[in-house]
């Protein structure tokens, strides 16, 4: 079974889209239906889906008595989740507590959540919903696994436009030792920095996608970025990332030789 982490900050430009992607990782988190997870079908999926399950808790800023939403999350509130984190599941195996907009958190509710996020309870997954992930505390984002969705809108870094650039030019070229080179030299590159590469990099590859006949090498160079980024939710390491990329571009290509 997949290995999730028990911290993710999943930032998005709209809100919406990254709450319904919290919601689909949590799914993952607590589903328990057989296979691929989340099934969609079984009672812990279908609870979610009705936003009605008991082990999954949304934390968003309060609201006054006239219902004017308060302009942060209060220390008292992550203090709050985190005498619940110890209480066990009701019905699920593990507990999952969404941040909806994290970024709010003041600094001193941030660092009571640091503290959770570095000695969470047993089967407690935290996920920080964000708009901007900056605004978060360095040693937060140090102790999360941060995933983008909905990022087409998004103006791309331009350093990541640049690697992004000049990996799909040798993956797509078919020069076997200067992509191998490339993955080697980059095989350090900042783990927060990686997944907006992979996303860079596949953004490129499904804009190519339209208009290249041969859409089957494509398709086979997407599925090998998606491995990348769904390693990348269970904290695979940067290094083993890239040798993945390095080894399988080079066998896909010799099966294109012979
Ligand atoms: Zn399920």
């Amino acid at each position: 079974m997949e290995k999730l982490s028990h911290a993710y900050i999943v930032s998005s430009a709209s809100e919406e889209a990254g709450l319904e992607k919290a919601y689909e990782l949590a799914a993952k988190m607590l589903c328990s239906g057989a296979g691929d997870r989340p099934c969609g079908v079984c009672r812990d999926c279908r609870k979610i889906k009705a936003r009605v399950h008991p082990d999954l808790t949304l934390v968003s800023q309060l609201t006054d008595d006239k219902g004017v939403r308060k302009k942060e999350i209060l220390i008292g509130q992550i203090r709050d989740m985190s005498a619940d984190a110890y209480v066990l599941p009701n019905e699920a195996a593990e507990k999952v507590y969404i941040i909806e907009r994290a970024d709010t958190m003041n600094e001193q509710a941030q660092n009571a959540a640091l503290k959770l996020f570095e000695e969470p309870p047993r089967g407690v997954h935290f996920i920080l919903c964000v708009q901007n992930a900056a605004r978060l505390l360095p040693t937060v984002r140090s102790r999360c696994v941060e995933l983008r969705c909905g990022d087409e809108a998004d103006a791309e870094d331009e350093s990541i436009a640049k690697l992004a650039d000049e990996f799909v030019e040798l993956l797509e070229g078919g020069d076997v030792p200067g992509f191998t080179a490339w993955c080697f030299e980059h095989e350090k590159m900042d783990a927060r920095l990686l997944s907006d590469f992979l996303f860079g990099v596949k953004r490129r590859l499904t804009e190519k996608l339209k208009a290249e006949p041969d859409k089957k090498r494509i398709m086979g160079n997407i599925e090998l970025i998606d491995r990348c980024l769904k390693y990348q939710t269970v904290n695979t390491g940067v290094k083993h990332i890239f040798g993945l990329l390095a080894v399988r571009s080079a066998m896909e290509t010799r099966k294109q030789v012979d």
